[in-house]
Formats: structure tokens, sequence, C-alpha cells
């Protein structure tokens, strides 16, 4: 019975995840299939970032008409910052992700970008200062070129290869038989799923949004290819604020401050080696995942 039901709930799942990546999407999208852009959100033009800094006031969320996961969130992430949000399986971590990213909007509370309200900004502005970056990538049917442009139209083959070199993967990039105009998803060549990722990274160069969220699946990854995409990741963040959903939380230890999310609230807030110090519900994970 319970392996049934998961085969009927797991597709589910799947499309809601799809859905979610599609809003992210679209605009993009658009852009390079060539149809009229989505009309953007409506939004106040004089509402943009003063800063680099993120900040979440009394958020409260919860999916369509359900229950509230979030409870009443509060967090400041400085400029330049990078954060950890750990927690136990469904405390909320990837919920408020989304929400820190302006994928979901806020039931009540507020998020803030550089000072300004997300929710008066136009979707495209907020779009171009955060990110949400996760390992579903996705590599469109057509050219290599048409897949970097999605993250900035109109970005001359320099800067392409500027950012394909950020992320070591000019490389293979040369070697390809069109270079720039080689075809790359499942019309031509279909590139690794490694190499999908770069590409991925690369169009966040392009975008260059300021601030990003992270959520660190459970890397598909062999583990070579793991740490050379893991170089490439933490010279993408250099001088970005960043919020790192960490799954594991040997990745949150050298965060500069570590948020607990324990149902949808935060518990506990501080540097790893002050929270292990203050003996709390941090310390009891870390004792929980080391023996
Ligand atoms: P994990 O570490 O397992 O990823 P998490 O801390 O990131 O967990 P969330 O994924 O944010 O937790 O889930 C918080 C709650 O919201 C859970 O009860 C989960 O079932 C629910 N939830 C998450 N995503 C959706 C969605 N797209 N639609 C409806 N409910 C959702």
């Amino acid at each position: 019975g319970a392996l049934f039901a998961q085969m009927l709930v797991e597709p589910v799942g799947l499309i809601l995840r799809w859905y979610d990546e599609l809003q992210v999407a679209q605009v993009s999208l658009a852009r390079l299939v060539g149809v009229r852009e989505i009309e953007t959100e409506a939004g106040e033009d004089h509402v943009r970032p003063e800063g680099r800094d993120v900040t979440a006031d009394r958020v409260r969320f919860g999916y369509h008409a359900g229950a509230d996961v979030l409870h009443g969130v509060s967090l400041d992430v400085p400029a330049g910052t990078r954060m950890a949000l750990v927690g136990p399986s469904g405390a909320g971590k990837s919920t408020l992700g989304r929400l820190l990213a302006g994928i979901y909007a806020a039931r009540a509370g507020e998020v803030t970008l550089g000072g300004a309200e997300l929710s008066r900004m136009p979707a495209e502005r907020v779009r171009a200062h955060v990110a949400l970056v996760n390992q579903e990538h996705h590599v469109f049917v057509g050219s290599l070129r048409d897949n970097l442009l999605l993250a900035r139209t109109g970005a001359s083959d320099a800067e392409l290869w500027a950012a394909l070199g950020a992320v070591s993967a000019d490389g293979w990039a040369r070697a390809m038989p069109d270079g720039l105009d080689s075809e790359v998803g499942s019309g031509g060549r279909t590139v690794t799923p490694a190499q999908a990722q770069q590409i991925a990274l690369a169009r966040l160069v392009l975008a260059d949004p300021h601030t990003l969220v992270l959520d660190e699946a459970t890397s598909l990854l062999d583990p070579r290819a793991a740490r050379h995409l893991e170089r490439s990741l933490a010279r993408v963040l250099d001088g970005r604020t960043v919020v790192a959903i960490a799954h594991r939380l040997h990745t949150a230890h050298d965060a500069d401050v570590i948020a607990v999310v324990e149902d949808g609230r935060i518990s506990e807030l501080g540097s790893h080696d002050a929270l292990v110090a203050a003996d709390g519900p941090y310390a009891a994970l870390w004792r929980s995942w080391h023996g």
C-alpha cells in the first residue's frame, strides 16, 4: 500500500517542483523561444535595492490553502555574509529559501533586499538581484550560446567565454565542434550532468545577482566532478550575500552565521563554535551527525 501511494504521490511532487522552476524560468524562457515577454507583475518602479543585505521580518507563509509552514521568521543577513540554514527535515528551510529568493510571497511580514520590500518591487527586478540555485539545471534544446543568453540578453561572445572561463567550462566548450553554436540539450549533443551544472553556473555569472539562495540537494555527481564543481561554485559565491540551505551539516560548519530552523521558526542563531558551546538544538544536531 505504502509503495503504491508513493508511486502516486511522487510524480505530483515532481510536477510541483517543476512548477516552481518554471515560475523562475518563464521570463527567460519566453526570451529563448521568441514569444512575447510574459508581462512583468505589477510593482512600483521606484522601489529598488540600495544594498546587498537581505532581511526577513516576521514572515509567515503556507502553501496554497494549507496551514502556515513558517510561523513568523525574522532574519538579518548582512551584505556579503554567508548564512547557513540547518534543521530537521520538513522544518521549512527550503520554503524560507524560496521566500528569500522571491519565488513565493509571504502571507504576512516582509522580505527586504537591500532595504527594499520585495513585495513592492517589479518581479524582473527581484530576479535581477537574487537567484535560487539548486541542482535541477535545465539545459534547453538549442545552442550553447542560446542557453547562456537566457541569463543576459545581448551579451557578447567575449562575455559568454569569460563566464564559461569563470566556471572552468571553457575547455570542453572550445573542444566542441561549433563552439558557442554547438547544439546542446536533447536535440543535439547532450551535455553531461556536470557540464549542465557548469552551464547553470555560467548563467549565474552572467546574470550577476548580488544575492544567492543555495539549495544543496544531495549531489548526483561523482566525487571528483563534485569537487571540481564546488571550486567553481566557491568562485561564483565570492563577494555575494549567500543563504545556503545545508541538508548536510558539514557544509554549514564554515558559514559566517548558522540559523537553526525548527518547525517553521528560527530557534538558534550564531557561529558554529558559539552554537556548539551553547549546547542547544544545533549542538544536538551536530552530535547526531557525528556519532
Ligand atoms: P528538507 O531538509 O527535508 O528539504 P525543509 O526543512 O527544507 O526539509 P521544506 O521543504 O521547506 O522543509 O518543507 C516544509 C513543509 O512544507 C513540509 O511540511 C513540507 O511537506 C511542506 N512543503 C514543502 N514544499 C511544498 C509544496 N511545494 N507544496 C506543499 N507543501 C510543501
